[in-house]
């Protein structure tokens, strides 16, 4: 049997709840986590006709990239459209799952890689990361070292800054009760969210193990928002933008001034982007990708780059085929559905 639960479970572990934002509000918003998944349908919002295709398609289980609900709800009387989805998934027990700002912040099949992915961007790095990791260091036997490594793995550590399953070992000597003996000091880095993981693992295989945590300076290279790339070859502005609309199927593209420069290096944030503007110009790049500019933030372009604005729901739709994408691959005899209904609120003429 799979359960909500199943799938929720894995889709933290690629984006730990605590990587989101302080205002957001990621994880299971309606619904019983222990229940069987009889469907399951991704979409961007949660709304009251995705609801509807739910369960017409017998899907009890929503996954959406934007929270339903933001902020605490007072009343339920249905007056709004917030509350008459909530009222209508728990009438038909339908279980609304959000990962949103959790699921912009990570790297590896995060939101931006998709749009990174979508243009074709090479050597791609997260645009503005966050200062996340901890170090773990225990002193351990010499037999022990390889079983704690494995473990340490699974829990999520030892992958940081792009390279895989790394710890570090020093060889000493343990002395006590007149002898000597090797003993092996084991280090291990680890981003902060994965935490509790890494204390279960080490109280299961190493209660009594002396060890030391602490946090790191450096900034981690797997969480943060936007993300840096660059394309195979150089373009003009003008293909460029042009190849944009039509790959992102954006209904317009809003942009700055062309500044006759060839773009090769592409800077990007799916949603509402303005935020990461001074990153974008700071890292060089010719072109800024992402939604929600106001009129004034276009001003502070200033000709370092040219600001493209291809719209919100535009710049995130992917993030639909990425939820499928995470979840067939790791429950291959589950289909989830993508939503056939546009939820887009902003149209164009
Ligand atoms: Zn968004």
């Amino acid at each position: 049997m799979l359960t909500i639960k199943d799938i929720t479970a894995y889709l933290e572990w690629l984006a730990p709840p605590a990587y989101q934002e302080s205002y957001d509000n990621a994880g299971l918003i309606t619904g019983n986590a222990a229940a069987e998944v009889k469907g399951a349908i991704c979409c961007l919002d949660a709304t009251e006709e995705v609801l509807d295709e739910a369960i017409e398609k017998g899907c009890n289980l929503v996954i959406a990239h934007h929270p339903i609900v933001f902020r605490g709800l007072k009343k339920l009387t249905g007056r709004n459209y917030v509350e008459r989805v909530v009222i209508k998934a728990i009438r038909h027990d339908i279980a609304i799952y959000a990962i949103h700002t959790n699921l912009d912040n990570v790297y590896f099949k995060g939101v931006n890689a998709k749009i990174s992915e979508k243009l074709g961007l090479k050597n791609t790095r997260i645009l503005s990361p966050k200062k996340e990791l901890k170090k773990l260091s225990l002193l351990a036997g010499p037999t022990e070292l390889e079983a704690l490594r494995t473990a340490f793995f699974e829990a999520g550590a030892g992958s940081v800054n792009g390279f895989d399953r790394i710890t570090y070992a020093t060889l000493g000597v343990g002395t006590g009760g007149g002898a000597a003996f090797a003993q092996m000091k084991l280090e291990v880095v680890y981003p902060a969210a994965r935490t509790a993981a890494i204390l279960a693992t080490l109280n299961r295989l190493a209660p009594e193990a002396p060890c030391e945590i602490t946090s790191l300076e450096n900034q981690s290279l797997e969480i943060g928002s936007g993300m840096i790339g660059e394309l195979p070859k150089a373009m003009k502005e003008e293909d460029f933008l042009k190849n944009l609309k039509k790959v992102m199927q954006a209904g317009c593209v809003r942009h700055t001034r062309l500044r006759s420069k060839p773009v090769k290096t592409v800077a990007l944030c799916g949603g509402s982007g303005s935020f990461l503007l001074p990153a974008a110009i700071a890292q060089g790049a010719d072109l800024y990708i992402t939604g929600d500019f106001k009129y004034h933030e276009f001003f502070d372009a200033e000709d370092h780059l040219v600001i493209a604005d291809i719209g919100h729901f535009e710049s995130e739709q992917f993030t639909i085929d990425l939820l499928c994408e995470i979840i067939s691959e790791k429950f291959p005899t589950f289909a989830p559905l993508k939503t056939s209904v546009n939820t887009n609120p902003v149209l164009y003429l």
